[in-house]
């Protein structure tokens, strides 16, 4: 059984040159991992007008409760500068007891592991007594549109129910062991448009000057901070992260400034709340008069971005108990239950059952020289094993 082997299985997987949206092999090259250990696999293409269709996989083995699903992404960013690279980037060579490629651990390693172990797991004990699914998408680090949110709709339309999931993202900042992702902040962006009047900046009185306007409305959305951060989560933060005015002449005062800002916000909040509390800021800045001495409120409206991504935190004290536990029993280490970082699939996922996340360091992810330790797939394998092998003892008793 040679996907009991995660280094081979992570070499196949870099070998398949899947930058997102092509599939690049990546996923025939899983189902190949998965079918001979009697998984049944389907391939799943999501389809918008306007964007590339994306290939998709579901596998599963078992037809019987507990069922535990691991999820994960076979695409991978671009290369960048190839010639920056002291290793082929689809080569899956090894150097110096590392593996380099792109998707080493972002996240084409996790799933090497995650194969492996199963395979392992079924080796010893026989298939699992219950079900282990693999939801895999290949639009994770693109607009992510055609990806895990259809593939579960897809999946659970068709009656599929799962009792917990893994995301094999990355998760270790410095070594293997370090962090579980058990929750994430929310994320929410938004423009805000000034509109003032153009005119000539000796003779103000004529003109409403935008700038005076976006550095009232900039500053309240800055100042005070939205909260001190709660038990699980550290303060929501607000960046404001570009003004735009593009007025050249230093005698013309401009009519039109725009500024673009991100909020990551925790617990405290919902997607909803903080959209409201970021409109009172907005119109009570509006109003005060500080740096528009006997003018009207600041016209302005807000756009917001798309799709704000929601907070959430893992209650599931049987699931983190069983991954933690496995992660200090494989590397002696207690591992820092977190939510800190961006936003993952997980956020997706929450809505069908409690997900966490443990993956890989890191480091080198979306870098030039993307490369994983060796002997950490290894230890990452050993980690899903005991952690397969705990959850489904926890789960049935
Ligand atoms: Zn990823």
């Amino acid at each position: 059984m040679t996907s009991a082997d995660p280094i081979a299985n992570l070499a196949t997987l870099i070998r398949c040159p899947s930058v997102t949206p092509a599939e690049g092999g990546a996923l025939t090259a899983l189902a190949a991992m998965l079918e001979p250990l009697g998984f049944t696999v389907e391939r799943m293409v999501a389809r918008e007008p306007g964007m590339p269709d994306i290939e998709n996989l579901y596998a599963r083995i078992g037809t019987d409760g507990p069922h535990l699903m691991f999820a994960g992404h076979t695409d991978v960013v671009p290369v960048g500068d190839e010639a920056a690279w002291t290793h082929d980037p689809f080569g899956a060579e090894i150097a110096g007891g590392e593996m380099f490629g792109r998707g080493a651990v972002d996240m084409k390693g996790g799933i090497a592991c995650f194969v492996a172990a199963v395979a392992r797991h079924i080796g010893k004990h026989g298939p699992p007594k219950g079900s282990v699914s693999f939801l895999i998408t290949g639009d994770e680090e693109g607009p992510a549109v055609n990806g895990t949110i259809k593939l579960l709709e897809w999946a659970a339309a068709r009656g599929e129910r799962w009792d917990a999931c893994l995301v094999g993202e990355p998760t270790n900042p410095d070594q293997l062991g370090d962090m579980i992702k058990i929750g994430r902040r929310g994320s929410v962006s938004g423009t805000v448009t000034v509109h003032g009047v153009q005119g000539h900046a000796a003779y103000p009185h004529l003109a409403d000057n935008a700038v005076r306007g976006i550095v009232a409305l900039t500053d309240a959305l800055m100042d005070p901070p939205f909260d001190a951060g709660t038990e699980n989560f550290q303060p929501s933060n607000l960046e404001v992260t570009t003004i735009d005015i593009g007025n050249r002449a230093t005698n013309v005062v401009p009519g039109k400034a725009t500024a673009s800002f991100n909020i990551r916000f925790n617990d405290t909040w919902t997607a909803e709340t903080v959209m409201a509390e970021i409109v009172r800021r907005l119109d009570a800045a509006a109003a005060d008069e500080r740096l528009r001495p006997g003018r009207s409120p600041v016209r302005y409206d807000i756009a917001w971005a798309e799709r704000p991504s929601h907070v959430f935190l893992t209650r599931n004290n049987q699931l983190i108990a069983s991954l933690s536990g496995a992660v200090e029993a494989v590397t002696g280490r207690a591992p820092k239950l977190s939510t800190t970082g961006g936003t993952s699939d997980a956020r997706f996922i929450k809505d069908y059952c409690p997900v966490v996340e443990f993956g890989l360091v890191g480091q080198t992810m979306h870098m030039v020289d993307e490369r994983v330790a060796v002997a950490d797939l290894e230890t990452l394998t050993s980690i899903y094993e005991t952690f397969i092998e705990r959850w489904f003892d926890n789960a049935r008793s």
